[in-house]
């Protein structure tokens, strides 16, 4: 079996153009331009790249951004007084904090001061609690973006196993958290690096979401034939974007797969436009 390619960039550019389309109605009917507040600490290049990125894919869907650098030795009360201001600037609709934060930063704390209207990451308690419960405020934009794909590539969810490589906050837990939600209703098994003999459990996978971060830690021999692998990885190999799945062999067992790039990547960012819409017109109607 050869998979199929599923084209992360055509999906986003797809969704990308319902944002900008949906943006313009909604500035022109209130005068008001969605506006999305970034911070990036410190000098982290893929950080860096990431933050670019962002801003970008905004003024290109009629949103506005604004980046907010500081230096790599900023403190906790520092970091915390630029997100208090930006909660009470009222023409800030959201608020990006860009992770990895310097060590001496508290992330947690940092994270659960942005005000959850402005979230649009999904990562504030309250909106996460709110996701769990299957009544979102905001998704969190790299596993929301999963889940458009797979709606876009018309995979069934409904009574799938879908098995989920890692228990991260941002992409793991949510991630196996949308897929058992109604409406969705896979049966789902999360792994994690305590998870004993690993293949055994995604060779049942009907779908097999790899968020591990170890550079093509899925083979395809850990795949069940047919199944549909999405590759959420980003690792940097010898300057060369590695997913967290063996490409060649996953994609000679898998009926679809993702690549890396192009794959999950794009989708994030599409996601996070459309939570920065959602949040101006939240704080707008
Ligand atoms: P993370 O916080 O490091 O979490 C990795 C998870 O993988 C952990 O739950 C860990 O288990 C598990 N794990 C580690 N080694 C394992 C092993 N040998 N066997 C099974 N599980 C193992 O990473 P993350 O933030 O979730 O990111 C995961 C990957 O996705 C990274 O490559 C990251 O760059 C990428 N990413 C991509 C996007 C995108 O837009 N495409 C967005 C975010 C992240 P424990 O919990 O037991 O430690």
């Amino acid at each position: 079996m050869t998979a199929r390619i599923i084209d992360g960039k055509k999906i986003s550019a797809a969704e990308r153009d319902a944002v900008a389309a949906e943006t313009a109605e909604f500035s022109r009917k209130s005068g008001v331009m969605p506006h999305l507040a970034a911070v990036l600490v410190g000098d982290d290049p893929a950080s860096q790249v990431y933050v670019r990125n962002k801003e970008r894919a905004c003024e290109k869907c009629g949103l506005k951004s604004t980046l907010h650098r500081l230096p790599q030795e900023t403190t906790q009360k520092e970091l915390m007084e630029l997100v208090a201001k930006l909660n009470g600037d009222p023409t800030v609709h959201g608020i990006l904090v860009q992770l990895p934060l310097p060590k001496q930063l508290d992330e947690t704390a940092i994270l659960d001061a942005i005000l959850p209207s402005k979230d649009v990451d999904g990562f504030h308690p309250e909106n996460v609690g709110r996701m769990f419960q299957g009544r979102p405020r905001f998704l969190p934009c790299t596993p929301h973006g999963v889940m458009k794909m797979l709606e876009h590539e018309s995979v069934r969810t409904a009574g799938a196993h879908a098995v989920v490589i890692g228990r991260s906050e941002i992409v793991g837990k949510p991630m196996g958290s949308l897929l058992i939600q109604r409406g969705a209703d896979a049966t789902v098994t999360t792994c994690h690096s305590r998870t004993t003999d690993i293949a055994a459990i995604t060779k049942q996978a009907d779908i097999l979401v790899a968020a591990v971060g170890i550079p093509e830690f899925v083979k395809g021999g850990m795949i069940k034939p047919g199944a549909v692998v999405i590759d959420v990885g980003i690792n940097r190999v010898n300057d060369r974007l590695v997913g967290d799945v063996e490409f060649e062999s996953a994609a000679a067992v898998a009926s679809a797969i993702t690549p890396v790039p192009g794959g999950v990547g794009p989708m994030t960012i599409a996601m996070l436009l459309r939570n920065t819409l959602v949040a101006a017109q939240q704080q707008t109607g």
